[in-house]
């Protein structure tokens, strides 16, 4: 797929979670929160629900445990226009309650189908219920850090996932936040990883498809013309 269709493919997704009435969680919504970020990045972060600031603004992580994120991106030499982030659950719980069972199975298709698109290499989950729906059957202090392939059923089947703690439990807790720094610092390694273990699983298919692209994609040229549209990349490689 190439970046465009990617793009329009996001934007369909996002339209249907915007008019989604499928649980109980759309009628306290001021705007739904499909999630945003760059359509060929390798990397997804997610978080496990919109909050008051989100639910504002219809973006997610905008608040304060958005900043901190911002910050913990910051920390590895990221920023979030680099990466997509969403959400389990697109609408926000009321009261900023944990969301139900029955929401977060309503929701799950818009994650996977996200996931489908934008396949990436690594997934980063932040807080037990992203966890939950990624590594089910333990527990944020014993897997936060940790990596295990993604199964194929959450529909990003090339990816590693690594959990980490919420920002908003990091907030509250200097050792959280200490602990998802620590964490923060190894993921880039981990993207090297991921990205050595899908290079062998594409040459298997594809001999030579392991061939590194960019570093970084260059930035749009600065001109009063219209901006051409970008080479047709099959995924960015970021980070490197
Ligand atoms: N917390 C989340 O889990 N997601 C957001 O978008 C914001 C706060």
């Amino acid at each position: 797929m190439t970046g465009a269709e990617r793009r329009a493919a996001l934007e369909g997704i996002a339209a249907e979670v915007r008019a989604c009435t499928a649980c109980r969680l759309h009628e306290g919504r001021t705007r739904a929160v499909p999630g945003e970020g760059h359509p060929s990045t390798e990397v997804v972060f997610v978080g496990e629900g919109p909050g008051v600031n989100e639910d504002r603004e219809g973006r997610p992580f905008v608040g304060r445990a958005g900043d901190l994120l911002v910050r913990l991106l910051g920390s590895i030499g990221w920023q979030r226009e680099d990466v997509f982030i969403t959400n389990v659950v697109k609408c926000r719980p009321p009261e900023n309650r944990d969301p139900e069972p029955d929401e977060v199975a309503a929701c799950a298709p818009f994650l996977r189908r996200q996931l489908e698109v934008l396949d990436p290499s690594l997934i980063v989950t932040l807080g037990r219920h992203s966890m939950g729906r990624f590594m089910p059957g333990t527990t944020i202090s014993r897997a936060h850090g940790t990596v295990l392939p993604a199964d194929p059923e959450t529909g990003a089947g090339a990816a590693l996932v690594v959990a980490m703690y919420h920002p908003a439990a990091a907030l509250r807790s200097s050792a959280v936040e200490q602990a998802s720094y620590t964490d923060f610092a190894v993921v880039p390694a981990i993207l090297d990883d991921a990205r050595a273990r899908r290079a062998e699983r594409e040459a298997a298919v594809v001999p030579g498809s392991a061939a590194a692209g960019p570093p970084v994609s260059p930035p749009p040229p600065v001109t009063d013309q219209p901006t051409p549209e970008p080479p047709a990349l099959d995924q960015l490689t970021l980070f490197r």
